[in-house]
């Protein structure tokens, strides 16, 4: 395994992208917090196979923790994120210090509708503006690429593709499926924050989603039974601090009054003691 190029200033970085598109060659960006796990490893196999050139940005981002959230805690693991990096084939890793990635002068500010203030919006109003700030600044820094997002954030893909559809941002967002471990639970660095005891009972998470979609494939059309259904199911098994379940339409994530052929999206998000756990599924009507 040889060494991984690190970069960490953004003028070197484009300019060395500048190059590689210059002789044809297709740049794909993966956008991660680091602690890297098995979810990131299979954006960065995307990107990998879909480019020529793959760039893993890891940037803890301050903007998107909102105050009661602790920065400072949150996991790190730059020896073995590296090492994820270069054994699934990505090229480069980007490391900005917080003053590259927000230079003093300041940054345009970009804006994203209602879409950043439901949901995960409503529950952190900063944190949508604060991934926003960072994800806009990146693709600045990196210019035209394709970049993976997972659909484990789903709001944050569609905050994305709401952005580079409304700033004509020259960036193909592709979303990835989640990846998740054997019992269902998604995989997240912040899983890392979970007790066993908490860790087992998370799985319900997962179940809740596939009892709801179960039943919208089985017929159900009205959004509120689904959502009983899922709170009910959750409730059942954990003390964890339930904050939402929804079911919403899948680009203007609001709540439909039926659920019709075209389908919806399930929506979870839980407290469970230091860890706040975001899951959601497709569902759609045979
Ligand atoms: P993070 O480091 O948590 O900011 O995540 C970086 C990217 O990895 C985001 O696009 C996430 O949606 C994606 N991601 C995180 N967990 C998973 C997962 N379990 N499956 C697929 N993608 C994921």
């Amino acid at each position: 395994m040889g060494t991984i190029e690190v970069e960490t200033t953004a003028a070197n970085l484009r300019s060395r992208l500048d190059k590689e598109r210059a002789a044809g060659r297709l740049v794909g960006l993966v956008p991660t917090m680091g602690y890297l796990h098995g979810g990131h490893a299979s954006l960065i196999d995307a990107a990998v196979a879909g480019n020529d050139l793959t760039v893993v940005s890891v940037f803890v981002n301050p903007l998107q923790f909102t105050p009661d959230e602790d920065l400072a805690d949150y996991p790190r693991d730059m020896e073995t994120d590296l090492k994820v990096c270069t054994r699934h084939g990505a090229d480069l890793v980007f490391t900005p210090a917080v003053r590259e990635m927000y230079p003093e002068s300041g940054l345009p500010v970009v804006e994203v509708g209602d879409l950043a203030f439901c949901f995960e919006g409503a529950s952190r109003p900063t944190h949508f503006p604060g991934v926003v700030s960072a994800v806009s600044r990146l693709f600045q820094i990196i210019g035209t690429c394709r970049a993976y997002f997972g659909e484990k954030d789903f709001q944050q893909l569609a905050v994305v593709r709401q952005m580079v559809a409304d700033y004509s941002i020259p960036v193909g967002v592709v979303g990835c499926p989640t990846v998740r471990a054997h019992d269902g639970l998604a995989l997240s660095s912040r899983n890392a924050y979970l007790t066993s005891a908490e860790r087992e009972e998370a799985s319900v998470l997962h179940r809740a989603l596939q009892v709801g979609a179960e039943i919208v494939v089985g017929g159900e059309t009205d959004p509120e039974v689904v959502t009983a259904l899922m709170a009910e199911v959750i409730d059942a098994a954990t003390t964890g601090e339930l904050d939402y379940v929804a079911v919403v339409d899948p680009d203007t994530f609001e709540t439909p009054s039926r659920i019709t052929g075209t389908g919806v999206r399930l929506l979870v998000a839980c407290q469970f003691g230091q860890a706040r756990l975001i899951d959601n599924m497709g569902a759609v009507p045979a």
